[in-house]
């Protein structure tokens, strides 16, 4: 993700921090400091900084349950509004994903759990009974912040965790795309009781109802179109007649090239075999630079996934995703077959959800 940076691995999962969230920790020194002084600032800047070490350990659930069913994990993000697991591909098995996704909550819980039974061991007259964030206590207010977490966090507004449990549970007795077009519309009506009640009470809230709101929308949508793409074969969409452009080929034929052709990123073939991929945005950059006599071969992508004919179009979909490319080449028993694009698939996910 962009805007974020990278600060250490856990369990061999990068994890990143979102260049927002130094912001918010600066905005709270700010303003605790400047009204109730630099001591006060510094201790809201330390309890948030725990809280988000929360967050991370509620991902670290997330990811390591997913490990354990053999899943990637790209990454884990921390931003101002909670943290992100990019788990390469959620399995569309709902009771892994139940497992998975449950497991955020649980750790948060348990966190709180551990603070407890800490807390009365070595301070007996602390009190835990009433809801605090300012306690005076760290431990108590900690105590808090997990239980409001994972009590927040299995609110079922989908795509937030407890969302993901309800679009499972459906998921168990009925189709997968139902499940989540029901699980959607749930999460889309939580959002919209979210910003309402964030304009009387939390700002918070707001922006939360809108990441949930544009959550369950681009979600569903990536479902629905999945969902389509897996009852066809790449076999039936890939492009055999296409411009391709040779390795030894200087930058300027290819911007020649490119004004009579309506394609926006190159195939780079050498003879018979594929060999990258040369993208517009390469091709812009490079003329930035004034490096018109680049050769395509220094230029070209070479990370690029290779699809076989008979995968169906929506595991093409995943592995363009993957590897962010709009074009792959088909191939079998490393023959060049043809090429597919993600015009070309969107474009067909359009047909089957119309028919
Ligand atoms: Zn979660």
């Amino acid at each position: 993700m962009r805007w974020s940076f990278p600060v250490g691995r856990l369990f061999d999962i990068p994890i990143r921090v979102h260049y927002t969230f130094l912001l918010l920790l600066a905005f709270i020194w700010y303003v605790e400091s400047s009204v109730l002084g630099p001591e006060a600032g510094l201790h809201s800047v330390i309890f948030w900084a725990l809280i988000f070490a929360c967050v991370l350990f509620h991902e670290l659930g997330h990811s390591l349950v997913a490990q354990s069913y053999g899943l990637k994990i790209a990454s884990i993000i921390l931003l101002p509004i909670g943290g992100v697991s990019q788990i390469n591909e959620i399995p569309r098995d709902p009771i892994k994903e139940v497992a998975i996704t449950i497991a955020g909550p649980v750790v948060n819980f348990l966190i709180a759990g551990v603070l407890l039974i800490i807390g009365k061991m070595l301070y007996p007259s602390l009190q835990f009974a009433e809801i605090s964030l300012q306690s005076g206590s760290m431990i108590v207010d900690l105590f808090w912040a997990n239980i409001m977490l994972g009590l927040f966090n299995i609110v079922p507004a989908y795509p937030m965790d407890g969302g993901r449990i309800l679009r499972g549970l459906i998921a168990m007795r009925r189709d997968y795309l139902e499940a989540t077009r029901l699980a959607a519309d749930v999460g889309k009506l939580f959002a919209i009781g979210f910003i309402i009640i964030g304009f009387f009470y939390n700002w918070w809230l707001i922006l939360i109802g809108i990441f949930v709101f544009s959550g369950a929308s681009s979600e569903a949508d990536a479902t629905v179109i999945t969902s389509a793409l897996e009852k066809i074969q790449v076999r039936n969409l890939m492009i055999t007649e296409f411009r391709t452009i040779s390795p030894e080929e200087p930058l300027t034929a290819v911007v020649e090239k490119s004004l009579h052709v309506f394609q926006s990123d190159f195939p780079v073939v050498d003879g018979e075999r594929f060999v990258g991929i040369l993208t517009r945005s390469s091709v812009i950059e490079s003329l930035h630079h004034r490096l018109h006599d680049k050769r395509v071969g220094e230029l070209a992508r070479t990370n690029f996934p290779s699809i076989n004919p008979d995968s169906t179009a929506a595991e093409a979909l995943a592995a363009m995703r993957t590897f962010k490319v709009t074009l792959a080449p088909v191939e079998e028993n490393g023959r060049l077959e043809g090429i597919i694009t993600m015009e070309k698939l969107l474009e067909a996910s359009d047909v089957i959800n119309e028919k």
